[in-house]
C-alpha cells in the first residue's frame, strides 16, 4: 500500500514528503490510521546519520498514536476504531530467553528487536519506517492499549517511547518511596522520568544544565533541581543518591554524577549520544561499589503497565504540537535542549 510519509534520503538532506510502500495487513497484523507522533532525539541522531548502520532513506518516528482501520482475521484483542500506540519494537523472535520473559528489548534473536524504523526485515532486506507516516501495519504482540481519554492523546504518543524508556528502569531499580532518586536532563525523556519517579513515590532531584527549566522541573514533580554545572550545588548531594537515571544525549563527565551515588548506588545510562563518554573514574566506583548500568526501552507488558499506571494517575507528556513542515526547526531546537519538553507531530498535517 502507497503510504505519505516524511522522511529523509541522506544524512544531510532535510525531512520532506515521500511514499512509503507499506505491507497488506496479514491474519495477525493491526492497521493503525496514525494521528499523532512523538519527536524523539534518536529520531534526529537517526535522520542525520550519526548513529552506525543508518539506513536511507529514513522514516522516524516511534511515539505512535492511532486509531484501527482493520484487523487481520486471527487478531483477538483489537477491533476497528480502537485507540492504540506502538513503540519503539514491531517484532522480536519471541522464543528466547529474554522474550519468553517478556523483555522483546533484550531479544537475544539473530537480529534482535525488530525496531520500528530503521530494523533491517528479515529476508528482504528492506528498511522498516516509522510513525511520521500516515499509517502504519502492526503485529497484534507488539500494538498497545489506549485507556486515556481522546482529549489526551497527542499527550499520550510520547510515552511510548519517553515513557517506557524512564519507567523500565525506575522500576527495576526500584524507585519509589524512601528512595532518593535523580534524574540527569530535563528533555523528552527526563521530564517523565521526573512525573514517573514522582508518581512511583521517590523523593525526585532533577539536574539540569538549563536555568529556565528549574520551576518547571519543580512543577513536573521533582522535589528539589540543581544546576549540574554548579559544583557548589553539586557538592552538597555527594554520597546520598540511591539511583540516578541519566538521559543526557550528549557526551559528558559522568564522574560528577557517580560521586552523588551512595554505597551500592546505581547510575543507569539511557542516553546515546554519538560520541563516547570520557571513562569514568575507577576510583568512583570502586570506593563505593558504585555501578554504572544501562537500560533500552522497555518490554511490551511493562509498556502497557506503564501506559495503564499513566492513564491512572492522569499522567501525560508536556508536549509543544506541530505540523511536519515544522519538524527542521523542531530539530534545531532539540539541539538546543529548547524543547518543552516533547515535540508531537499532527499527522493530519501530512
Ligand atoms: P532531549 O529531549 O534532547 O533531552 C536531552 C536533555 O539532555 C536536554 O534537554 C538537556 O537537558 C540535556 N543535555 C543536552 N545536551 C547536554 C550537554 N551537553 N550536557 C548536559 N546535558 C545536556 O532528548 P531525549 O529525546 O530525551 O533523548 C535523550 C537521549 O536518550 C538521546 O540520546 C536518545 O537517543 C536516547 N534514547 C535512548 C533510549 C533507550 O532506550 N535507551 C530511548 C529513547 C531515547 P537540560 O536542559 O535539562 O540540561
Ligand atoms: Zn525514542
Amino acid at each position: 500500500m502507497l503510504t505519505k510519509a516524511f522522511g529523509a534520503q541522506s544524512p544531510t538532506s532535510a525531512l520532506a514528503p515521500m511514499m512509503i510502500d507499506r505491507r497488506e495487513p496479514g491474519p495477525d497484523d493491526v492497521a493503525i490510521d496514525i494521528l499523532y507522533c512523538g519527536v524523539c532525539h534518536s529520531d534526529l541522531h537517526t535522520a542525520r546519520g550519526e548513529w552506525p548502520g543508518v539506513k536511507f532513506p529514513s522514516v522516524p518516528g516511534h511515539e505512535i498514536v492511532g486509531r484501527v482501520t482493520a484487523v487481520g482475521g486471527e487478531v483477538s484483542r483489537f477491533a476497528v476504531g480502537d485507540l492504540v500506540g506502538v513503540g519503539c519494537m514491531i517484532d522480536s523472535c519471541g522464543h528466547c530467553p529474554s522474550c519468553e520473559e517478556g523483555h522483546e528489548q533484550y531479544c537475544e534473536g539473530p537480529h534482535g528487536f525488530l525496531q520500528t524504523y530503521n530494523g533491517w526485515l528479515d529476508g528482504s532486506g528492506d528498511n522498516t519506517y516509522g510513525g511520521y507516516s500516515a499509517a502504519i501495519i502492526v503485529a497484534e504482540r507488539f500494538v498497545l492499549k489506549i485507556r486515556h481519554g481522546e482529549a489526551d492523546l497527542a499527550g499520550v504518543a510520547p510515552l511510548l517511547c519517553a515513557g517506557i524508556t524512564t519507567w523500565s528502569p525506575l522500576r527495576h531499580w526500584n524507585a519509589g518511596p524512601g528512595k532518593k532518586v535523580g534524574v540527569v536532563g530535563i528533555g523528552g525523556l527526563g521530564h517523565m522520568g521526573v512525573k514517573l519517579a514522582h508518581a512511583l513515590g521517590a523523593h525526585v532531584v532533577a539536574f539540569t544544565t538549563s536555568p529556565s527549566k528549574v520551576q518547571d522541573a519543580r512543577d513536573l514533580g521533582a522535589d528539589e533541581v540543581v544546576i549540574s554545572r554548579d559544583p557548589q550545588a553539586m557538592a552538597g548531594h555527594a554520597r546520598s543518591f540511591d539511583f540516578i537515571l541519566n538521559t543526557v544525549a550528549a557526551t559528558h563527565d559522568l564522574d560528577v554524577f557517580t560521586t552523588l551515588l551512595k554505597r551500592d548506588g546505581t547510575m543507569t545510562l539511557v542516553g546515546v549520544p554519538s560520541e563516547p563518554h570520557p571513562s569514568p573514574s575507577i576510583l568512583n566506583l570502586i570506593f563505593g561499589r558504585r555501578a554504572i548500568a544501562g537500560s533500552v526501552i522497555g518490554g511490551i507488558a511493562e509498556t502497557q503497565e506503564m501506559l495503564d499506571f499513566c492513564a491512572e494517575h492522569g499522567i501525560t507528556s508536556d508536549i509543544e504540537i506541530i505540523a511536519t513542515r515544522d519538524i527542521e526547526s523542531a530539530f534545531s531546537r532539540m539541539l538546543k535542549s529548547d524543547v518543552k519538553y516533547r515535540f508531537v507531530i499532527d499527522m493530519a498535517t501530512l
